[in-house]
């Protein structure tokens, strides 16, 4: 049986019957999970794993894509390719299994907003969803290079940190939202050092690529800017690549299982997504590990 845990009601029941000695399977709790995504592409690209693995599980994942998403090529106007990419993630959350929302913000923009108000619609996305998990960018992983991510990084990290304070945003209180405190939060970035939690994603590696594959724009052009940075290197790409050269999705297929072998070595797994994991206070940690 799966059961709602937005259901409180129903968990009250449940609580009752497991006192009268009925075991409950709690591995079959439907999970809300919200993913904080700065571009069309990052949910799948960095977490494709883990959200295959949720939702295989049965669990309910949302994708919040905060920008548009419109500077990522050599080619189109910003315009046409903010509309490519939405659909694009419209397409990837169905091959995936997932919800996508979108922000509406433009792509290279976020670190200019005024201050707080990122965040602020962060925690008011996170009262009304009401996750049971987040997952967003580690606010203090030291090597992110785009404006975007540190600036979700950022406001994404201080929403899940804050957003059970109702003295925070009371304004969002007086709206009809409740404040909720988030009991599960899944920090991604690519340094290895700030992982405490490795995933196993050896079972949903295709799933990720099948979701990469149809962010098709962004494969193209992560593909060519690497190829232009490489011919400015003096290299020539098609002689090193051959044919994959001429199939950015094969190109960059190659470079996520790469990256995921490598992520899993560290923890035993042939494919493997590292994060930063964090639940409770220290203190209720280490009550909960007695
Ligand atoms: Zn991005």
């Amino acid at each position: 049986m799966l059961i709602e845990s937005k259901y409180t009601a129903l968990f009250d029941l449940l609580g009752k019957i497991e006192q009268c000695g009925f075991a409950i399977d709690k591995e079959l709790v439907v999970k809300k999970i919200l993913v904080f995504a700065p571009h069309p592409d990052d949910a799948e690209f960095y977490a494709g794993g883990l959200i295959a693995s949720l939702v295989a599980a049965g669990n309910k994942v949302k994708i919040l894509t905060i920008t548009d998403g419109w500077c990522g090529s050599y080619h189109h106007t910003q315009m046409e390719l903010g509309q490519i990419r939405q659909k694009e993630a419209i397409q990837a959350a169905e091959i995936m299994g997932t919800e996508v929302a979108f922000l509406g913000y433009h792509d290279f923009t976020l670190d200019t907003l005024p201050a707080g108000e990122l965040r602020e619609k962060l925690i008011r996305c996170i009262r009304m969803e009401k996750p049971d998990t987040v997952i967003t960018i580690d606010p203090m992983a030291t090597n992110e290079a785009h404006p975007d991510h540190r600036a979700l990084a950022r406001a994404g990290g201080d929403a899940v940190a804050h957003s059970g304070l109702p003295l925070v945003y009371p304004e969002h209180i007086s709206d009809g939202l409740d404040a909720h405190f988030v009991p599960e939060k899944y920090f991604y970035s690519d340094d290895p050092a700030r992982y405490n939690q490795f995933i196993d994603i050896t079972a949903h590696i295709g799933m990720k690529l099948e979701g990469m594959r149809a962010h098709q724009s962004q494969v193209e052009f992560l593909v060519e800017d690497v190829a232009r940075q490489a011919q400015l290197a003096g290299l020539d790409i098609q002689t090193l690549l051959g044919e994959t050269a001429q199939n950015p999705f094969q190109a960059l297929s190659f470079a996520i299982m790469s990256q995921a072998e490598r992520v899993g070595s560290l923890a035993g797994y042939k494919y493997g997504e590292g994060y930063r994991y964090a639940r409770f206070h220290a203190f209720v940690e280490e009550l909960l590990a007695q």
